[in-house]
């Protein structure tokens, strides 16, 4: 079982942000700003590039409701989703991170 989903089954503990039936958010354990949360299914799924686009669109309506409840619509925030190997996904499991809190910076060229 991948290490995410030991965190929806309560075997790895989490500090939680906002839950329902089918979604969980919670704080990245090594936050790579002021405020790092990652959003995930509770189903597996390995990544963005597998997952049903219907259950993308209800995932898309949990992330707005995290938004609201972490208070970062006015300033803002990014979100972004690592697939595979070239992305730099280190957790196989479909998660959205999202960056606040202050300026995240730029995406830097190569
Ligand atoms: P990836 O590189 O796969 O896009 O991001 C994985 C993220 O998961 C990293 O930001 C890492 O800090 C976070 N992470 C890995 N293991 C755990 C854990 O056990 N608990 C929490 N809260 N975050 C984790
Ligand atoms: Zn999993």
């Amino acid at each position: 079982m991948c290490i995410f989903c030991k965190i929806v089954n309560k075997e790895i503990p989490n500090k939680t942000v906002l839950e329902d039936d089918d979604f969980l958010c919670f704080y990245d354990i090594n936050p790579s700003r002021k405020l790092h949360v990652l959003v995930i299914p509770k189903e597996h799924y390995d990544s963005f590039d597998v997952i049903p686009p219907k259950i993308m669109s209800d995932m898309t309506s949990f992330i707005h409701k995290v938004v609201s409840k972490l208070g970062i619509k006015e300033d803002g925030y990014r979100l972004i989703t690592n697939i595979g190997k070239d992305g730099g996904q280190e957790v196989p499991h479909l998660h959205f991170h999202i960056l606040a809190g202050e300026y995240v910076g730029p995406l830097v060229s190569k």
